[in-house]
């Protein structure tokens, strides 16, 4: 090992190997504070490098780990002692802002707060935003698909990238950088790496779509008395809004009680408690129009029954205001010994259902047990924490009652966050056996040795 270590300190130089400390000082994720275990953590800070580094792993049989921001699912960058790690974090370099193509070329180790900032300084979006902005990185956005606050608008990552270059665990480089909105030269390649969680190679640089920048925006919090106006309102909003609807979010009762209850920060503008709460978001380029439609949506939608009471921010100060009961999640700590989140999607049609039917199933396992669910409806993902209390039931049961409940919905068990090692069991519940079988056929071919994510998405 040490001849290894010492063949990959060559190519990448004394700053671009950690090890020991260095290594420890880093958390193991995001969401846990554990020091992060490997034999070394390797820093290319360039493509040749970070090919090189990949060859001579991928002969000596080593497992890799790519390292964005670490702020994926729990487990998504898990490591032993045993495992190399590769971080992006000094290939980070915004390349090029094309704006007649609106269009920015980046490495994959850019944070995606800068590339948000450097769109904005030419007057355009880069429109996927998430609330780990500040760390993760636009490789490890590519390699889960991440979503955030405008899909319903903008789509996920799948829909943002107009081309990426990769390298597979052998150090073949891939370019596939030509960054045309339509070229249909065969098979799209890079769609295999997108949302591929590491396991298929490694991204190493992208051609990211931009949008106009939007200098108007106009929100609302909406109460709703039942289920059926939720879904009524979608539509009438969507329609209303010609284009300019970005944000559609459904909170269920308890997590907006939770959410704004007395040992929150945050205050309902309602008197009184409804169903279910909806924060609508429009955007747009001419202020006094985009909030003259919006107000005349919501007076019609009131008219027609669609909505009990609606709020409009008045100022940007009263927007955060209401995105941050959406947001808050410390309430929680106050109320439970533990919490456990799941990310599911469903038909927008069975949501309402879904919820009242995992409520008891939830109930049957433990009564002390309370579902708190918010979702991106529009997108068809709903967000679950089951808060549990410290003689409740084990993470594998409550697992258990969800997931089953989304198999009878034939739901997804992953939206958002991916599968990694947490949620492979739960896997064949949302996959075909022949995808699942095409899926190890694409593995296989990429990575024969298996050295890259070992065990992430499903077992070889
Ligand atoms: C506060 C918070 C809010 C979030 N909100 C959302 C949200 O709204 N929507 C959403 O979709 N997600 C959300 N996430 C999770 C989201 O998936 C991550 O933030 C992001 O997508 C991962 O980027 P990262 O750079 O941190 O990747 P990491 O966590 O470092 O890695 C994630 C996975 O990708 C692999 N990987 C990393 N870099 C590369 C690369 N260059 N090439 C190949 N594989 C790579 C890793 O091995 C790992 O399997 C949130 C996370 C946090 C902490």
């Amino acid at each position: 090992m040490t001849d290894l270590l010492n063949a990959l300190r060559e190519i990448v130089g004394e700053q671009g190997v950690l090890q020991g400390e260095a290594v420890r000082s880093r958390q193991s994720s995001y969401w846990h504070r554990q020091p992060m275990q490997a034999q070394a953590i390797l820093r290319p800070a360039t493509v040749a490098e970070l090919s090189a580094c990949l060859r001579l792993c991928h002969a000596a049989g080593q497992p890799v780990i790519p390292l964005g921001g670490n702020t994926g699912l729990a487990e998504a960058t898990a490591s032993t002692a045993e495992h190399m790690m590769l971080s992006l974090e000094r290939m980070q370099r915004i390349e090029e802002v094309d704006e007649a193509g609106r269009s920015m070329t980046v490495e994959a180790g850019a944070i995606l707060q800068t590339v948000h900032e450097r769109a904005v300084e030419s007057g355009l979006l880069f429109p996927v935003d998430l609330g780990a902005r500040g760390s993760c990185t636009i490789g490890g956005m590519m390699a889960t698909n991440a979503g955030g606050f405008s899909v319903l608008r903008y789509g996920m990552m799948r829909e943002r990238v107009l081309g990426l270059e990769a390298v597979l665990a052998d150090g073949t480089v891939i370019s596939s950088l030509g960054g045309y909105l339509k070229n249909n030269t065969g098979y799209d390649l890079k769609q295999l790496f997108i949302g591929s969680e590491g396991t298929l190679g490694v991204i190493t640089r992208a051609v990211l779509r931009l949008e106009e920048l939007p200098t108007a925006r106009t929100c609302a919090m909406i109460a709703v008395r039942d289920f059926t106006q939720v879904t009524a309102l979608l539509k009438h909003l969507d329609r209303a809004a010609n284009g300019a609807l970005c944000a559609l979010e459904v909170m269920w009762s308890e997590f907006f009680s939770l959410n704004t209850g007395v040992h929150s920060a945050h205050r309902s503008p309602f008197a009184e408690v409804w169903p279910f709460y909806l924060l609508v978001e429009w955007q747009g380029c001419d202020e006094n129009d985009l909030r003259e439609r919006f107000e005349q949506a919501l007076a019609v939608a009131f008219d027609e029954d669609l909505l009990t009471d609606a709020v409009i921010a008045q100022s940007l100060n009263e927007r955060e205001a209401l995105w941050a009961i959406r947001e808050a999640s410390e309430p929680e700590e106050l109320f439970f010994d533990r919490t456990q989140g799941f990310d599911v999607s469903l038909a927008i049609r069975d949501m309402e259902v879904f919820v009242c039917r995992l409520k008891v199933d939830l109930a049957e396992l433990d009564e002390r047990a309370t579902l708190l669910v918010f979702g991106h409806l529009a997108d068809g993902n709903l967000h679950l924490t089951v808060g549990l209390h410290e003689s409740g039931p084990s993470h594998a049961e409550v697992e258990r009652v969800v997931y089953t409940c989304v198999q009878a919905f034939a739901g997804a068990v992953s939206a958002e966050h991916g599968i990694g090692l947490e949620k492979k069991a739960w896997l064949p519940i949302s996959r075909q056996p022949a995808e699942l079988d095409l899926m190890r056929l694409l593995k296989r071919t990429l990575d024969p040795r298996g050295i890259l994510n070992p065990g992430k998405i499903f077992d070889l």
